[in-house]
């Protein structure tokens, strides 16, 4: 039996050479799936643009994936803008997001030239509007609204419904984006609207897109030249064979059209589509490499397997009850399948995977988690002291690390002792 492959990688070899927990990226598979969206759009023939929701996935070398492409990137702090500007992207095409921005970071976002800033509250509005006095510079602006709209998924990843933390009131909202368009140094081209991740289902994408078709009129209406609507995020992914599949690059053409029938009913001018697919662009681009430390057998109950990273490396199933699945990457017959369960090495319960159906594990096995490609690396934790695993970037034949192993020396070198412990 042949070593499993990942993106035309050996596996094992690529576990040998950068050692174990250790996150693989496929750059092929990331541009692929940026051009497919590209192209779903193209097709539809309508005026877009792409935003990557850097939070699924970030760093330096992703953010120059990101500039090559041509789209544009979403960032929700200081820490993502600086990573942008460290690979040289384009800060015109940087889209700042967040539910409470402080002065200081707005001030960073304006000075820095960051394209467009989505407002997500008037107390934000207030400070930029002071931010941009001080320093006499105009900004473009969006709103995120909330349109109040049930996106079926993890009740902690919705964040379109009435009771949330997340940007303007619908009901509020026309009323206080025309104010704010009066304000010197501010001019508001667009609304925004994102109502959660993994969403499997068309109904709440295309629920909210008619109720920000609405507001986009009755805005227009007040004279305020609004050019653009942005619909988010949150499409989502098969993480299981056989999961639900929600063909995104079929309900692109479909929303575009819906748009446009909207549009053409309203008697408003189609407006520029903008979406932030986080998750649709890099989670199936990655996965997680393990290796096996212990097996143990509990009679009449299970089989457990440790693996050398887990909740640290892949906070999701603790988070949100994620569900996974692996193989085992060293080359073995296929006829020994035994249902058990991958546990991680962080002092709690810490389950990667409840039931994961493995060829026969031991000790020494390299485990492979597939579509973990988002909000993995970007949600890593030091828990329990356990360093940050490299990230290595495969392209063709090529491997390089996108991110080097957190060492020891680097994990204590923001501890301080105080005088009186000298
Ligand atoms: C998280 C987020 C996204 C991306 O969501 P995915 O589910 O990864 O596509 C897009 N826009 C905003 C505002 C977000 O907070």
């Amino acid at each position: 039996m042949e070593n499993v492959k990942f993106s035309g990688h050996d596996t094992v070899a690529l576990a040998k050479k950068y050692g174990t927990p250790l996150y693989v990226m496929s750059e092929d598979i990331i541009r692929d799936r940026i051009e497919s969206v590209k192209k779903a759009f193209e097709e539809a023939s309508c005026d877009y643009e792409i935003n990557f929701a850097g939070k699924a996935f970030t760093n330096v070398a992703m953010c120059k994936i990101v500039a090559s492409e041509n789209i544009a990137l979403d960032a929700v702090s200081v820490g993502e803008m600086l990573t942008a500007m460290a690979a040289g992207f384009p800060m015109e095409r940087v889209c700042y997001h967040g539910n409470n921005k402080k002065s200081s970071e707005l001030k960073f976002a304006v000075e820095n030239g960051v394209g467009l800033i989505v407002v997500d509250s008037e107390d934000e509005l207030k400070k930029l509007t002071q931010v941009t006095a001080e320093l006499n510079k105009d900004v473009k602006i969006m709103f995120r609204i909330s349109p109040g709209v049930e996106a079926h998924t993890h009740e902690l990843i919705q964040t379109g419904i009435q009771d949330t933390k997340f940007g303007l009131p619908f009901e509020q909202a026309k009323d206080i984006v025309v104010r704010a368009n009066q304000l010197p140094h501010i001019s508001v081209v667009g609304i925004h609207c994102h109502i959660g991740s993994q969403i499997v289902d068309e109904v709440p994408f295309i629920a909210a897109a008619d109720k920000m078709i609405g507001l986009y009129q009755a805005i227009r209406n007040e004279g305020v030249d609004l050019r653009a609507i942005n619909l988010g995020g949150g499409f989502g992914i098969p993480y299981l064979q056989g999961d639900e599949y929600f063909d995104t690059l079929k309900y692109i053409p479909k929303l575009v059209q819906h748009v446009k029938t909207m549009c053409a009913e309203k008697q408003v001018p189609m407006p520029k589509l903008i979406v932030e697919p986080g998750r649709f662009l890099v989670c199936e681009a990655g996965a997680t490499l393990y290796t096996v430390g212990t097996v143990k057998t509990i009679p009449g109950v299970r089989k457990y397997i440790s693996v050398d990273g887990g909740m640290n490396d892949n906070p999701r199933p603790a988070l949100y009850g994620a569900e996974y699945e692996a193989v085992i990457c060293n080359g073995k017959a296929t006829e020994d399948m035994e249902e058990v369960r991958v546990s991680g090495r962080a002092c709690e319960t810490d389950t990667l995977i409840d039931k994961a159906v493995l060829n026969h594990p031991e000790v020494g096995d390299i485990l492979m988690v597939r579509n973990t490609g988002a909000y993995n690396y970007s949600m890593a934790s030091r828990y329990n002291r356990f360093p940050i695993p490299a990230v290595v970037l495969l392209s063709g034949d090529c491997s390089g690390i996108m991110v080097e192993r957190e060492s020891y020396q680097e994990l204590l070198s923001h501890d301080r002792v105080p005088d009186w412990l000298k």
